[in-house]
């Protein structure tokens, strides 16, 4: 079950970007995420529902733009979905081109979009979380965790 959230009050407690990232699976211009070159010891929350996804313990410079991760905090944490939007669903093209296929992250609390995933990581996973700044908070190591009422 996914957590209700009051979209109204959503919209007002988000910015523009954070909104249409999360809301409207959108992706933030490359290189202007602040999480992009920020590289603290620490935890990645959900900005919509708080929950823990990334540590700064798999995070890397991937050079690609956005936030990098080699790893989920945890499997359960993210909602994968195939995202073939991209190509309209023009099967051929894809049976040809397999990396084409786009890997949707959301998390699996409250469905927010995240980013997404592509399999030319660094070893040992191989995997590259493709994540927006915009969709998440960064909480430093050692700090007291806001619990949310
Ligand atoms: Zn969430």
């Amino acid at each position: 079950m996914t957590t209700e959230i009051d979209k109204e009050e959503l919209k007002k407690r988000l910015t523009p970007i954070q909104w249409h990232v999360t809301q409207e699976k959108g992706t933030e211009r490359p290189y202007t995420g602040c999480y992009n070159k920020f590289y603290e010891k620490g935890t990645y929350t959900c900005i919509i529902c708080d929950q823990e996804l990334f540590s700064s313990d798999t995070k890397y410079d991937s050079g690609c733009g956005w936030p990098a991760f080699n790893e989920v905090l945890d499997q359960g944490r993210v909602k994968l979905t195939k995202d073939t939007s991209h190509v309209g669903g023009n099967l051929l093209l894809l049976i040809a081109n397999p990396d084409m296929v786009r890997t949707e992250v959301t998390c699996s609390k409250c469905g927010s979009h995240l980013g997404h995933v592509f399999n030319d990581g660094p070893k040992p996973t191989r995997k590259r979380f493709c994540i927006n700044s915009a969709s998440i908070n960064f909480h430093a190591a050692g700090e007291e965790k806001k619990t949310v009422s």
